[in-house]
């Protein structure tokens, strides 16, 4: 039983009715604070950063080793940040509006190893779990190159212990690889909507997918389960993890050194505005967290979720967090953007960032579709359907006047930088990705033809 009344929930909120309605809506919190007010609720500071990121730099020397692929960045697992002028001029004349500044990407979806955002927090904490393990055994100190974790003697220490998580796709993707790599063993409990072909990139990687016709939160209570009968077995909780968390970020750090390079001013005058899809809230909790602590109170963020799955916004916005999800109100949950499709949120990740970001909004799988379409044709890059919903970010705050004078923002809208988190898509086969195209395309015609 749930412990609310569902009418008298929509009469104290009646954003609700909307979002029942499936309506594309967007809502831009009042009660959101400077990063120093809302410090103290956090629980997690620079230092953990810190912490994470000197970590990553440990086992750079392994990664590069590992994965050919990370050699020339020296196995730093980082994307680049795109200017889309192209785009940015195609979403001004669709939806009828100037958007003030410039428009970026950054390309999480052409991230090595796995392809999607998930592989900054699901490697982050495989690798950090393979430490302890390694250290308490005596094998392994700090100061060690960690590139000698890439041999016969560590597989055969790592492949004692077991490695569980339940995902939609792309985090079993990334701990998979990952795990499977270090000599773990390795299970990904996979929910109903995981594309076939991620499961079988994983099972040609050794890795042990079990599949569910249920959704994510099946599978991720199932993998808690098999984990916890098994004292060798780690769960990798994508739920709650503060160490998932920690692993994205990271990022915040590397965008100000990219920005820097490339010329890009974020201060008060030149403000950032980062739009990021939301699933359970981890990974874009993390990046949120991240971004805060490098730009502080002049990088705004803001949460995209599909209108069939709004569970942080309805977490934050009715102060339910954990203790709702949308199938209560009678949303099923079903979307093409796999790694979006949460019906209940992180209470952790809602609880810590809530006063930290500014808003959020739904978006419907046709205009992720449409828009995953207008960037192929006007850019030449291709994403998977959950990467293109921080795209109408941009075009969703250059209409929020209201929302731009509560933040002191209306004057300095003309020098803002706009950064749309691309979250997933590099690793689609050319196959699956024509097929997105194809019913992209067809969406468009069927539009023009109303
Ligand atoms: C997982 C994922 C997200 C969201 O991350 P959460 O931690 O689940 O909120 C967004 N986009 C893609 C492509 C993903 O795989």
């Amino acid at each position: 039983m749930t412990a609310y009344d569902v009418t008298l929930l929509q009469s104290e909120f009646p954003l609700l009715k909307r979002m029942i309605a499936l309506e594309q809506v967007n809502w831009f919190n009042p009660n959101s604070t400077s990063l120093d007010a809302a410090r103290p609720f956090i629980g997690l500071d620079d230092k953990d950063i810190k912490d994470a990121s000197e970590r990553l730099s440990r086992f750079a020397p392994y990664i590069a080793k590992a994965f050919p692929e990370t050699r020339l960045s020296g196995g730093i697992i980082e994307s680049e940040v795109a200017e889309i002028s192209h785009m940015k001029a195609n979403l001004e004349t669709e939806y009828s509006i100037k958007i003030p500044g410039r428009l970026m990407l950054k390309k999480d979806s052409h991230l090595p190893i796995s392809g999607s955002i998930k592989a900054r927090g699901g490697i982050y904490e495989v690798l950090t779990h393979a430490e302890k393990l390694a250290i308490n055994a005596g094998m392994l100190s700090e100061v060690d190159d960690y590139s000698k974790l890439c041999s016969e003697t560590f597989r055969t220490f790592f492949s004692q212990y077991s490695i569980a998580v339940g995902s939609t796709g792309n985090l079993g993707m990334s701990i998979g690889i990952i795990s499977a790599k270090l000599g773990f063993s390795v299970s990904v409990h996979m929910s109903a909507d995981a594309r076939e072909w991620k499961k079988k990139k994983l099972r040609e990687h050794g890795v042990n997918v079990i599949e569910y016709t249920q959704d994510y939160g099946v599978a991720v209570e199932q993998g808690r389960k098999e984990a916890e009968k098994d004292p060798n077995c780690f769960f990798i909780d994508d739920e709650n993890s503060q160490t998932l968390f920690l692993g994205y970020s990271v990022a915040g750090e590397r965008v100000k050194a990219q920005f820097k390079q490339m010329g890009i001013a974020v201060d008060k005058q030149h403000p950032l505005f980062v739009y990021l899809p939301c699933g359970v809230g981890g990974g874009p909790g993390g990046v949120a967290f991240g971004l805060k602590m490098a730009f502080g109170d002049n990088v705004h963020c803001v949460f995209a979720e599909p209108t069939h799955s709004p569970c942080m916004l309805l977490g934050v916005h009715t102060g339910l967090h954990d203790k709702i999800c949308v199938q209560d109100i009678g949303i099923d949950n079903v979307t093409a953007a796999d790694g979006l499709a949460v019906g209940r949120a992180s209470g952790f990740v809602g609880r810590a960032m809530q006063r930290l970001l500014d808003g959020y909004y739904t978006i419907s799988d046709e205009t992720m579709y449409h828009l995953l379409g207008q960037l192929n044709k006007s850019e030449n890059i291709q994403l998977e359907p959950s990467a293109l919903a921080g795209m109408l970010g941009p075009v969703i705050v250059s209409d929020a006047a209201d929302y731009q004078k509560f933040s002191d923002l209306t004057y300095v809208m003309a020098d803002a930088t706009h950064l749309v988190w691309a979250t997933g898509g590099g690793m689609v086969p050319d196959v699956e990705m024509k097929s997105y195209l194809s019913f992209a395309n067809n969406l468009t015609e069927v539009c023009n033809n109303t």
